[in-house]
């Protein structure tokens, strides 16, 4: 072992060498039960951010533990093509080079996706093996390969033979800068101040108006209706009238539809059909005329000369001054609302009527809500399937196409000659319906969710009846943030449940986001990201998931602290040092295999009770106690308490109490009992190594090569320490040195609060009726950790001094002279000297504060000063005093 702790000595080299020997493949072995994770791919093109590191740290503690528990485990790997984001990189790439994609067409704009794909798509692979994933890269996916893309085209052609997907007309959330439809799930809202425009339209023929309010005046010119609530007493005798929309001088009518609010505003909403979601429903209920006001870029239609051809938001106000002048306009008031803004570039959306293909979602979706309310997927924490629930019970059709490029082409085929659509997975070659060859493939791409829905079990080769799919469907464990609940968690329970009959995960464990330590996004306007590769370089990956996972819970948000950072670094350092110090002292390898058939052998749970003391007994008891817990905890995804359960047993018991104990052992005449401290020392060591090993793989690994194993196999594919029977407890023997601890912790805090040295050793005087015998076989540590010259064992208090200091435990007490930490003369000599000095500062202080020049003059924080300290002499007065009549 190299004498300090680096992790740039070994962790590459130790990740090299796992994945050469094929320790992060399943063994496939069909007698174990499985355990598997997809890993959420993150976008093919993108960087390791701490959102996927999070992600990715959990991943690998579950699966490492439950590689030791002896599972068939598999996290299977992959990478999204991620349509939207990737094509936007590419053309903003072509732009720089003063092309389009236009100009390239659409292979040669696909040839540049591939290339920048290939270039960019093992970026963040070598940062999650620089994390130390133990996934199994042989079985890495991609959403656009070979086999995924045949899975899309057998959904697409079952869902649409099933009836479940059509084309039609539909407002869809149209973002003008992608320009390209989205689904709702991409559609966020951000609270914008705006105003509010109040515009009346005249009754036809009658000298009355109908006002109404809008945030779009420029829609107006599209209104094909003002509604009114059908219970509104106010406008029942104008239900059935018409008035006359100002400008464009339509005539429109009036009609009665409960989804107008009576108490919004005056109670009238005008009907855009055209552009808002709302109207669109209205405008079919009602059989409204639909009117764009503009297209797909938001540049103004030919409906006033003034505006035509401008953009929008600049033909605002030329329309207002327009409606201004006719009267028309009655007022402006400021104005907060949500704007539905594309999640992926924050451009403000149009809901704009298109033709698209959607997938009919209600149907399939019930078994998708049955399966979380019977509780066969669970969400953990639970609170996340609220989030869920409200999405699948108030799910709308799913826009599924895209104008793109970048993603899985529309396996649909139109007829030229009678307008026909073929779906099929391959081209046709010819219209199923009149056989002719003149067609043409739709030019839209699937949405990326589209692919993603189908992970866990296109991932396993389906629609091929593979072996990993028999083996591996349904997978086990899914990690995600809360984010993506909607987008994709809910799409992949539909999909698994249509195409397999089956849940796709059992559990669904949501990570909060990764914040920064002052609780804010990290983003970077703010400049306060946090690149995990820059850590991981600089303090090593251990530190690195060490620091992501201490303190945190599942689903609530992180506060990233640094100094994190630094206890991970110390906790290492910690190991290290105790595992050079075990390793120094170690006997012959042989001797610990062979002495007496082992003082402990874990799996038969035989041990040598000669040679087991009783702190050997208390610390193989408190390692049992520490594998509960840390089993427990992981099995119920508490990995941030999990991990500190073990940082406080390395930390406390082990490093801190029991190697302090067993040193005199170590060094001791006594061959015998020298090698049974080895083996318990290399067994609890090596115990706690392991449970600490996925979370800290990597120094663990090093340190356990250099430990006595017996059964030779490396840590990483070693067994998970397991709880010994009840019948071996050493209860009783746990209690009675905890007991002891704390009357040493006594001691020390005794001796620290006088100032003692540790040179001045006392007598300790044990007075105890039953645990006479323990404390005799603790002498030597208890000497050596309370700082004793001598112990003397009694029944009762007979013969100990009236001023000897006690300390209390259970069933135990403890006398130490007082001469035996104090020299009495000197000590209240020293005490008299203190005494004259504090009596001189209260006095200093009594005098200057019964001054009135000082009272007078002096500033008010100077004057409370002086009252403070004099306080304080008074207070420490009192002690020293109190001290010195003690002492007589
Ligand atoms: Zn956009
Ligand atoms: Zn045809």
């Amino acid at each position: 072992m190299n004498d300090k702790y680096n992790p740039k000595d070994f962790e590459e080299k130790l990740y090299d060498h796992w994945e050469k020997e094929g320790y992060f493949k399943p063994d496939m072995d069909k007698a174990k039960e499985t355990y598997c994770i997809m890993m959420p791919p993150p976008n093919v093109t993108g960087k390791l951010h701490m959102g996927h590191a999070l992600d990715d740290t959990i991943q690998d503690i579950l699966i490492r533990y439950k590689r030791m528990k002896g599972y068939n485990t598999l996290w299977l790997p992959g990478t999204d093509h991620a349509s939207i984001s990737t094509e936007m990189k590419v053309v903003q790439k072509l732009k720089s080079e003063g092309k389009t994609k236009q100009d390239l067409g659409r292979e040669g704009f696909l040839k540049e996706a591939w290339d920048w794909t290939h270039l960019y798509g093992d970026t963040i692979q070598k940062q999650q093996k620089m994390l130390g994933c133990s996934c199994d890269w042989d079985r890495k996916r991609f959403t656009l390969d070979e086999g995924m893309s045949e899975a899309v085209l057998e959904q697409f052609v079952k869902l649409y033979n099933d009836g479940l997907i059509y084309k039609g007309e539909r407002m869809i959330n149209w973002c003008p800068s992608c320009h390209t439809a989205i689904s709702d799930a991409e559609v966020e809202y951000k609270e914008e101040s705006s105003h509010l425009w109040h515009l009346r339209y005249q009754i036809k023929g009658e000298d009355r108006f109908v006002e109404v309010a809008t945030t779009r005046p420029e829609t107006m010119l599209g209104d094909t209706a003002v509604a009114v609530h059908p219970d509104d007493k106010r406008y029942t005798d104008i239900i059935g009238k018409t008035c006359i929309v100002p400008i464009v001088n339509r005539e429109i009518p009036i009609i009665a539809d409960k989804f107008v609010e009576k108490e919004f505003g005056t109670g009238c909403v005008k009907i855009t059909p055209a552009h808002d979601p709302n109207d669109y429903q209205a405008g079919l209920d009602h059989n409204l005329k639909i009117i764009e006001v503009f297209d797909d870029n938001t540049i103004m239609l030919d409906l006033m000369p003034e505006v035509k051809e401008m953009k929008a938001i600049d033909a605002r106000p030329v329309i207002v001054e327009k409606l201004k002048a006719l009267g028309a306009l009655v007022n402006t008031e400021d104005y907060i609302h949500n704007v539905a803004k594309c999640e992926r570039c924050k451009t403000t959306i149009e809901p704009k009527i298109s033709e698209q293909w959607f997938v009919k979602m209600k149907e399939i979706t019930k078994p998708a809500i049955e399966a979380v309310k019977t509780g066969k997927i669970k969400f953990v924490p639970q609170k996340y399937e609220k989030t869920y629930f409200n999405w699948v019970e108030n799910i709308r059709d799913w826009c599924i196409s895209r104008q793109l490029w970048w993603g899985h082409r529309i396996p649909a085929y139109y007829c030229n000659e009678c307008d026909h659509i073929t779906v099929a997975k391959q081209n046709p070659g010819e219209c199923e319906k009149c056989g002719s060859t003149n067609i043409y493939q739709d030019e839209d791409t699937l949405d990326t969710w589209f692919s993603s829905a189908l992970w866990p079990f296109s991932t396993l080769g389906w629609p091929h009846d593979t072996e990993d799919l028999k083996i591996y469907y349904p997978t086990n464990t899914l990690v995600t943030g809360y984010d993506i609940i909607t987008f994709w968690v809910s799409r992949m329970i539909t999909c698994g449940w249509y195409q397999m009959n089956e849940i796709p995960f059992k559990d669904v464990v949501i990570h909060g986001l990764v914040r920064d330590s002052q609780g804010r996004k990290m983003s970077k306007t703010l400049g306060n990201g946090v690149d995990p590769i820059e850590i991981i370089e600089r303090y090593g990956a251990d530190a690195f998931r060490f620091s992501v996972i201490s303190g945190t819970t599942m689903g609530n948000d992180i506060k990233y602290m640094p100094e994190k950072l630094d206890q991970a670094s110390n906790f290492a350092n910690k190991i290290w040092n105790a595992a050079k110090f075990i390793i120094a002292n170690l006997v012959n390898e042989e001797d610990i295999k062979n002495y007496c058939g082992r003082v402990y052998n874990s799996d038969t749970e035989e041990y040598n009770s000669n040679l087991l003391k009783i702190e050997d007994k208390w610390i193989l008891n408190k390692l049992d106690k520490l594998v509960k817990d840390v089993t427990y905890n992981i099995e119920n995804y508490e990995l941030g308490i999990a991990l500190d359960n073990i940082y406080s047993f390395v930390w406390n018991e082990f490093c801190d109490w029991y190697i302090e104990i067993v040193k005199p052992r170590l060094y001791s005449e006594n061959y015998e009992d020298k090698v049974g401290v080895c083996d318990i020392l290399n067994h609890v060591f090596g115990s706690a190594l392991k449970l600490l090993h996925p979370f800290m793989p990597f120094v663990t690994a090093e340190i356990f090569k250099e430990l006595v194993e017996y059964t030779n196999k490396e840590i990483i594919i070693n067994k998970w320490p397991h709880i010994r029977k009840e019948d071996f407890a050493f209860n009783k023997e746990e209690q009675i040195v905890e007991n002891l601890k704390e009357i040493i912790v006594g001691i020390r805090n005794v001796r620290a609060n006088m100032n003692i040295h540790p040179s001045k050793k006392s007598e300790l005087i044990f007075v105890t009726k039953e645990f006479k015998k323990e404390i005799e076989e603790s002498k030597n540590f208890i000497l050596k950790l309370g700082f004793g010259k001598e112990i003397k064992l009694q029944k009762t208090k007979e013969g100990i001094p009236t001023n000897a200091i006690s300390i209390m435990g259970k069933g135990i007490e403890l006398y130490i002279p007082f001469e035996d930490l104090v020299n009495v003369e000197e000590e209240i000599q020293r005490l008299n000297k203190e005494k004259q000095r504090l009596q001189s500062e209260v006095a200093r202080g009594e005098k200057m504060l019964s001054n009135p020049g000082f009272i007078n003059k002096a500033p008010e924080s100077k004057i409370n000063e002086e009252k403070e300290k004099l306080v304080n002499y008074t207070k420490m007065l009192k002690v020293v005093e109190e001290r010195i009549n003690n002492m007589k």
